[in-house]
Protein backbone atom coordinates (compact mmCIF):
# COMPACT_ATOMS: atom_id res chain seq x y z
CA UNK A 1 0.00 0.00 0.00
CA UNK A 2 1.16 3.66 -0.94
CA UNK A 3 1.78 5.35 2.35
CA UNK A 4 1.01 8.70 3.23
CA UNK A 5 3.96 10.98 2.65
CA UNK A 6 4.16 13.75 5.82
CA UNK A 7 5.75 17.07 6.04
CA UNK A 8 7.28 18.72 9.07
CA UNK A 9 6.68 22.60 9.69
CA UNK A 10 9.07 24.01 12.58
CA UNK A 11 11.39 21.78 14.14
CA UNK A 12 11.26 22.76 18.20
CA UNK A 13 10.14 20.21 20.49
CA UNK A 14 7.09 19.38 19.13
CA UNK A 15 8.74 18.98 15.20
CA UNK A 16 11.20 16.99 16.99
CA UNK A 17 8.37 14.53 18.72
CA UNK A 18 6.82 14.04 15.27
CA UNK A 19 9.90 13.13 13.37
CA UNK A 20 10.30 10.68 16.47
CA UNK A 21 6.86 9.49 16.84
CA UNK A 22 6.70 8.63 12.68
CA UNK A 23 9.01 5.40 13.20
CA UNK A 24 6.06 4.01 14.88
CA UNK A 25 3.87 4.31 11.88
CA UNK A 26 4.82 2.21 8.93
CA UNK A 27 2.10 3.36 7.03
CA UNK A 28 3.17 7.07 6.84
CA UNK A 29 6.78 8.14 5.82
CA UNK A 30 8.41 11.41 6.47
CA UNK A 31 9.62 13.82 3.34
CA UNK A 32 11.35 16.42 5.04
CA UNK A 33 11.50 19.26 7.81
CA UNK A 34 10.85 22.70 7.14
CA UNK A 35 12.44 25.21 9.22
CA UNK A 36 12.61 29.03 8.86
CA UNK A 37 15.86 28.57 10.16
CA UNK A 38 19.47 27.88 8.48
CA UNK A 39 18.57 23.74 7.75
CA UNK A 40 22.14 23.01 8.19
CA UNK A 41 22.12 24.20 11.55
CA UNK A 42 19.21 21.64 12.87
CA UNK A 43 20.30 18.24 14.44
CA UNK A 44 17.67 17.16 12.73
CA UNK A 45 17.59 12.96 11.52
CA UNK A 46 15.80 13.43 8.36
CA UNK A 47 16.52 15.85 5.73
CA UNK A 48 15.79 19.62 6.34
CA UNK A 49 14.69 22.37 4.29
CA UNK A 50 14.49 25.99 3.79
CA UNK A 51 10.65 26.35 4.33
CA UNK A 52 10.65 28.95 1.12
CA UNK A 53 11.04 25.66 -0.49
CA UNK A 54 8.26 24.07 0.58
CA UNK A 55 6.39 25.01 -2.59
CA UNK A 56 8.49 22.43 -4.88
CA UNK A 57 7.06 19.53 -2.50
CA UNK A 58 3.36 20.41 -3.66
CA UNK A 59 3.40 16.91 -5.09
CA UNK A 60 5.39 15.10 -3.00
CA UNK A 61 3.58 15.84 0.59
CA UNK A 62 0.37 14.67 1.49
CA UNK A 63 -0.23 16.26 4.64
CA UNK A 64 1.86 18.93 6.42
CA UNK A 65 1.74 18.95 10.40
CA UNK A 66 2.48 22.21 11.49
CA UNK A 67 4.43 22.37 15.05
CA UNK A 68 5.32 26.34 15.63
CA UNK A 69 4.23 28.13 18.43
CA UNK A 70 0.45 29.14 18.62
CA UNK A 71 0.92 32.69 19.67
CA UNK A 72 2.59 34.04 16.73
CA UNK A 73 3.14 31.11 14.02
CA UNK A 74 0.05 29.22 13.76
CA UNK A 75 -2.32 32.18 12.94
CA UNK A 76 -0.02 32.99 10.15
CA UNK A 77 1.44 29.86 8.73
CA UNK A 78 -1.49 27.41 8.72
CA UNK A 79 -4.17 29.86 6.74
CA UNK A 80 -0.88 30.28 4.61
CA UNK A 81 -0.16 26.29 4.10
CA UNK A 82 -3.52 25.39 4.14
CA UNK A 83 -4.32 26.96 0.77
CA UNK A 84 -1.82 24.63 -1.04
CA UNK A 85 -1.76 21.50 1.60
CA UNK A 86 -3.70 19.66 3.93
CA UNK A 87 -2.36 20.46 7.03
CA UNK A 88 -2.46 19.64 10.72
CA UNK A 89 -2.29 21.89 14.20
CA UNK A 90 -1.90 22.06 17.58
CA UNK A 91 -3.16 25.33 18.23
CA UNK A 92 -3.93 25.81 22.15
CA UNK A 93 -5.11 29.32 21.99
CA UNK A 94 -8.57 28.23 23.58
CA UNK A 95 -10.45 31.73 23.32
CA UNK A 96 -9.15 32.16 19.83
CA UNK A 97 -10.14 28.42 18.53
CA UNK A 98 -13.38 29.35 16.68
CA UNK A 99 -12.24 32.19 14.97
CA UNK A 100 -8.93 30.33 13.59
CA UNK A 101 -11.16 27.91 12.31
CA UNK A 102 -13.16 29.99 10.35
CA UNK A 103 -10.49 31.35 9.02
CA UNK A 104 -9.04 28.07 8.56
CA UNK A 105 -12.18 26.92 6.95
CA UNK A 106 -12.56 29.18 4.65
CA UNK A 107 -9.11 28.98 3.27
CA UNK A 108 -9.22 25.01 2.71
CA UNK A 109 -12.38 25.33 1.02
CA UNK A 110 -11.75 27.43 -1.30
CA UNK A 111 -8.23 25.51 -2.41
CA UNK A 112 -10.08 22.02 -1.72
CA UNK A 113 -7.88 21.22 0.97
CA UNK A 114 -8.07 19.36 4.51
CA UNK A 115 -7.55 21.90 7.98
CA UNK A 116 -7.46 19.74 10.39
CA UNK A 117 -7.07 22.24 13.68
CA UNK A 118 -6.42 22.55 17.88
CA UNK A 119 -5.15 18.57 17.83
CA UNK A 120 -2.89 17.50 20.81
CA UNK A 121 -4.43 16.72 24.28
CA UNK A 122 -6.29 20.00 25.60
CA UNK A 123 -7.24 20.94 22.97
CA UNK A 124 -7.62 17.72 21.33
CA UNK A 125 -8.24 14.12 23.40
CA UNK A 126 -9.35 16.00 26.48
CA UNK A 127 -11.95 18.20 24.60
CA UNK A 128 -13.25 15.23 22.92
CA UNK A 129 -13.89 13.44 25.93
CA UNK A 130 -15.48 16.50 27.78
CA UNK A 131 -17.93 16.29 24.35
CA UNK A 132 -18.60 12.45 25.02
CA UNK A 133 -18.63 12.29 28.68
CA UNK A 134 -21.37 15.66 28.47
CA UNK A 135 -23.14 14.51 25.36
CA UNK A 136 -24.07 11.23 27.19
CA UNK A 137 -24.61 12.28 30.67
CA UNK A 138 -25.64 15.75 29.99
CA UNK A 139 -26.81 16.34 33.60
CA UNK A 140 -23.46 17.01 35.71
CA UNK A 141 -20.60 18.97 35.85
CA UNK A 142 -17.08 18.52 33.82
CA UNK A 143 -13.80 19.25 35.96
CA UNK A 144 -10.65 19.65 34.22
CA UNK A 145 -7.38 19.18 36.37
CA UNK A 146 -3.82 19.72 34.71
CA UNK A 147 -0.81 18.41 35.77
CA UNK A 148 1.50 17.70 37.47
CA UNK A 149 3.14 19.21 34.51
CA UNK A 150 5.92 21.52 33.62
CA UNK A 151 4.26 24.86 31.97
CA UNK A 152 6.72 26.11 29.41
CA UNK A 153 4.76 29.48 29.61
CA UNK A 154 4.82 29.95 33.36
CA UNK A 155 8.55 28.92 33.13
CA UNK A 156 8.91 31.56 30.67
CA UNK A 157 7.28 34.54 32.68
CA UNK A 158 9.40 33.26 36.20
CA UNK A 159 12.92 33.05 33.74
CA UNK A 160 12.06 36.83 33.29
CA UNK A 161 11.87 38.05 36.79
CA UNK A 162 14.66 40.67 37.62
CA UNK A 163 17.72 38.19 39.61
CA UNK A 164 15.99 35.04 38.09
CA UNK A 165 18.93 32.93 36.44
CA UNK A 166 16.87 29.61 35.26
CA UNK A 167 13.36 28.23 36.44
CA UNK A 168 11.13 25.39 35.76
CA UNK A 169 7.47 25.83 36.66
CA UNK A 170 5.09 23.29 37.80
CA UNK A 171 1.59 23.33 37.81
CA UNK A 172 -0.10 20.63 40.38
CA UNK A 173 -3.66 19.88 40.58
CA UNK A 174 -4.58 19.82 44.27
CA UNK A 175 -5.17 16.11 45.17
CA UNK A 176 -8.43 16.64 47.98
CA UNK A 177 -10.16 18.36 45.43
CA UNK A 178 -9.20 15.29 42.55
CA UNK A 179 -10.25 12.92 45.23
CA UNK A 180 -13.60 14.80 45.76
CA UNK A 181 -15.23 15.10 42.59
CA UNK A 182 -13.83 11.19 42.25
CA UNK A 183 -15.78 10.35 45.41
CA UNK A 184 -18.72 12.22 43.97
CA UNK A 185 -19.12 14.97 45.96
CA UNK A 186 -19.64 18.62 44.89
CA UNK A 187 -16.64 21.07 44.80
CA UNK A 188 -16.48 24.65 44.16
CA UNK A 189 -14.22 24.72 41.29
CA UNK A 190 -12.36 27.45 39.88
CA UNK A 191 -8.98 26.98 38.05
CA UNK A 192 -7.07 29.06 40.57
CA UNK A 193 -8.03 26.89 43.66
CA UNK A 194 -8.09 23.63 41.81
CA UNK A 195 -4.46 23.94 41.20
CA UNK A 196 -1.44 24.84 43.20
CA UNK A 197 2.04 26.52 41.20
CA UNK A 198 5.37 24.72 42.26
CA UNK A 199 8.49 26.83 41.17
CA UNK A 200 12.02 25.85 41.38
CA UNK A 201 14.52 28.60 40.28
CA UNK A 202 18.19 29.83 40.19
CA UNK A 203 19.07 33.32 41.61
CA UNK A 204 21.40 35.58 40.02
CA UNK A 205 24.36 36.61 41.89
CA UNK A 206 23.59 39.08 44.17
CA UNK A 207 19.68 38.43 43.76
CA UNK A 208 17.65 39.82 46.59
CA UNK A 209 15.69 36.35 47.51
CA UNK A 210 12.45 37.80 49.40
CA UNK A 211 11.97 40.62 46.37
CA UNK A 212 12.12 37.59 43.27
CA UNK A 213 10.03 36.01 45.45
CA UNK A 214 7.41 38.66 45.96
CA UNK A 215 7.60 39.68 42.03
CA UNK A 216 6.76 35.72 41.45
CA UNK A 217 3.56 35.17 43.49
CA UNK A 218 2.36 39.22 42.48
CA UNK A 219 2.47 38.04 39.01
CA UNK A 220 -1.00 38.91 37.37
CA UNK A 221 -2.63 36.14 35.59
CA UNK A 222 0.47 33.77 35.69
CA UNK A 223 0.50 33.44 39.81
CA UNK A 224 -1.75 36.40 41.65
CA UNK A 225 -4.30 33.92 42.91
CA UNK A 226 -2.68 30.72 43.08
CA UNK A 227 -1.03 28.67 45.81
CA UNK A 228 2.39 28.95 44.97
CA UNK A 229 5.81 27.29 46.67
CA UNK A 230 9.04 28.78 45.23
CA UNK A 231 12.07 26.24 45.80
CA UNK A 232 16.07 27.79 45.20
CA UNK A 233 18.35 25.52 43.56
CA UNK A 234 21.10 24.99 41.95
CA UNK A 235 21.76 25.18 38.54
CA UNK A 236 23.18 21.41 38.44
CA UNK A 237 20.46 20.30 40.59
CA UNK A 238 17.97 22.17 38.35
CA UNK A 239 19.95 20.49 34.82
CA UNK A 240 19.47 16.98 37.00
CA UNK A 241 16.32 16.95 38.48
CA UNK A 242 13.95 19.60 35.91
CA UNK A 243 14.87 19.04 32.68
CA UNK A 244 12.48 16.66 31.37
CA UNK A 245 8.83 17.72 29.79
CA UNK A 246 6.55 15.60 31.71
CA UNK A 247 2.59 16.49 31.88
CA UNK A 248 -0.79 15.20 32.15
CA UNK A 249 -4.08 15.99 33.53
CA UNK A 250 -7.68 14.64 34.16
CA UNK A 251 -10.80 15.09 32.59
CA UNK A 252 -13.96 13.85 35.26
CA UNK A 253 -17.61 14.23 34.92
CA UNK A 254 -20.11 13.68 37.55
CA UNK A 255 -23.05 13.00 35.79
CA UNK A 256 -26.61 11.84 37.20
CA UNK A 257 -28.19 9.10 35.19
CA UNK A 258 -30.98 9.21 37.15
CA UNK A 259 -31.80 12.14 39.86
CA UNK A 260 -30.59 9.10 42.56
CA UNK A 261 -27.75 7.54 40.66
CA UNK A 262 -24.52 9.35 39.62
CA UNK A 263 -21.69 8.17 37.26
CA UNK A 264 -17.90 9.10 37.37
CA UNK A 265 -16.00 9.51 33.68
CA UNK A 266 -12.78 10.00 33.54
CA UNK A 267 -9.95 10.18 31.20
CA UNK A 268 -6.74 10.88 32.36
CA UNK A 269 -3.15 11.14 31.09
CA UNK A 270 0.64 10.80 32.56
CA UNK A 271 3.30 12.08 30.64
CA UNK A 272 6.78 11.42 30.56
CA UNK A 273 7.33 13.91 27.49
CA UNK A 274 4.35 16.68 27.17
CA UNK A 275 5.86 17.33 23.16
CA UNK A 276 6.14 13.41 22.34
CA UNK A 277 2.81 12.36 23.28
CA UNK A 278 1.57 15.82 21.41
CA UNK A 279 3.08 14.86 18.20
CA UNK A 280 1.57 11.22 18.71
CA UNK A 281 -2.09 12.88 18.29
CA UNK A 282 -1.03 14.76 15.26
CA UNK A 283 0.35 11.73 13.88
CA UNK A 284 -2.83 10.28 14.21
CA UNK A 285 -4.93 13.25 12.64
CA UNK A 286 -2.58 13.66 9.54
CA UNK A 287 -2.99 10.13 8.63
CA UNK A 288 -7.29 11.21 9.23
CA UNK A 289 -6.75 14.26 7.09
CA UNK A 290 -4.91 12.19 4.19
CA UNK A 291 -7.96 9.85 4.50
CA UNK A 292 -10.52 13.11 4.45
CA UNK A 293 -8.59 14.75 1.47
CA UNK A 294 -8.92 11.22 -0.69
CA UNK A 295 -12.53 11.62 0.23
CA UNK A 296 -13.37 14.97 -0.90
CA UNK A 297 -14.31 16.34 2.34
CA UNK A 298 -13.05 19.78 2.38
CA UNK A 299 -12.44 22.47 5.07
CA UNK A 300 -11.56 22.64 8.68
CA UNK A 301 -11.91 20.00 10.69
CA UNK A 302 -11.33 19.81 14.70
CA UNK A 303 -11.29 16.29 16.39
CA UNK A 304 -15.02 16.80 17.02
CA UNK A 305 -16.11 16.45 13.21
CA UNK A 306 -13.19 13.36 12.54
CA UNK A 307 -14.50 9.62 13.25
CA UNK A 308 -12.16 7.65 15.44
CA UNK A 309 -11.66 5.03 12.58
CA UNK A 310 -10.23 7.36 10.69
CA UNK A 311 -7.21 7.58 13.13
CA UNK A 312 -6.43 4.13 12.95
CA UNK A 313 -4.17 2.50 10.45
CA UNK A 314 -6.32 -0.34 10.48
CA UNK A 315 -9.42 -0.98 7.99
CA UNK A 316 -12.77 -0.46 9.29
CA UNK A 317 -13.27 -4.56 9.29
CA UNK A 318 -10.07 -5.12 11.38
CA UNK A 319 -10.89 -2.49 13.88
CA UNK A 320 -14.46 -4.53 14.07
CA UNK A 321 -13.20 -7.33 14.26
CA UNK A 322 -10.29 -6.23 17.15
CA UNK A 323 -11.68 -3.82 19.26
CA UNK A 324 -15.16 -3.01 19.34
P1 LIG B 1 8.97 25.47 20.44
O1 LIG B 1 9.14 26.83 21.01
O2 LIG B 1 9.96 24.41 20.83
O3 LIG B 1 8.97 25.57 18.83
C1 LIG B 1 8.15 26.45 18.14
C2 LIG B 1 8.86 26.91 16.86
O4 LIG B 1 9.93 27.77 17.21
C3 LIG B 1 9.47 25.76 16.09
O5 LIG B 1 8.54 25.20 15.20
C4 LIG B 1 10.67 26.38 15.41
O6 LIG B 1 10.33 26.87 14.10
C5 LIG B 1 11.04 27.53 16.34
N1 LIG B 1 12.19 27.20 17.19
C6 LIG B 1 12.32 26.10 17.99
N2 LIG B 1 13.51 26.10 18.62
C7 LIG B 1 14.13 27.23 18.20
C8 LIG B 1 15.39 27.80 18.49
N3 LIG B 1 16.28 27.20 19.30
N4 LIG B 1 15.71 28.99 17.92
C9 LIG B 1 14.85 29.60 17.09
N5 LIG B 1 13.64 29.09 16.75
C10 LIG B 1 13.29 27.93 17.31
O7 LIG B 1 7.50 25.03 20.81
P2 LIG B 1 6.97 23.54 21.04
O8 LIG B 1 7.40 22.70 19.90
O9 LIG B 1 7.29 23.11 22.43
O10 LIG B 1 5.39 23.75 20.99
C11 LIG B 1 4.72 24.16 19.81
C12 LIG B 1 3.27 24.46 20.12
O11 LIG B 1 2.58 23.26 20.43
C13 LIG B 1 3.04 25.34 21.35
O12 LIG B 1 2.98 26.70 20.98
C14 LIG B 1 1.74 24.86 21.92
O13 LIG B 1 0.74 25.80 21.64
C15 LIG B 1 1.42 23.60 21.14
N6 LIG B 1 1.05 22.52 22.06
C16 LIG B 1 -0.25 22.05 22.02
C17 LIG B 1 -0.65 21.06 22.85
C18 LIG B 1 -2.03 20.51 22.77
O14 LIG B 1 -2.35 19.61 23.55
N7 LIG B 1 -2.88 20.98 21.87
C19 LIG B 1 0.25 20.47 23.87
C20 LIG B 1 1.60 20.99 23.80
C21 LIG B 1 1.97 22.00 22.93
P3 LIG B 1 11.43 26.93 12.95
O15 LIG B 1 12.05 25.57 12.84
O16 LIG B 1 10.65 27.33 11.75
O17 LIG B 1 12.41 27.96 13.37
Amino acid sequence: MKKTRIGIVGYGNLGKGVEAGLKHSPDLELTGIFTRRQPDQLETLSPAYSIDKLIDFKNSIDVLILCGGSQKDIPLQAPELAQTFNTVDTYDNHNEIPVHFERLDKVAKENKTVAVLSTGWDPGLFSLNRLIAEAIMPKGETYTFWGPGLSQGHSDAVRRVKGVKNAAQYTVPKKERVDKVKDKQPIHYNKKEAHKRVVYLVLEEGADESKVKEAIISMPDYFQGYETKITILDQDTLDKDHQGMPHGGTVIRQGKTTDENTAIYQFGLDLDSNPEFTAAVTIAYARAAARLAKERQYGAKTVFDIAPGYLSPESPEDLRRKLL
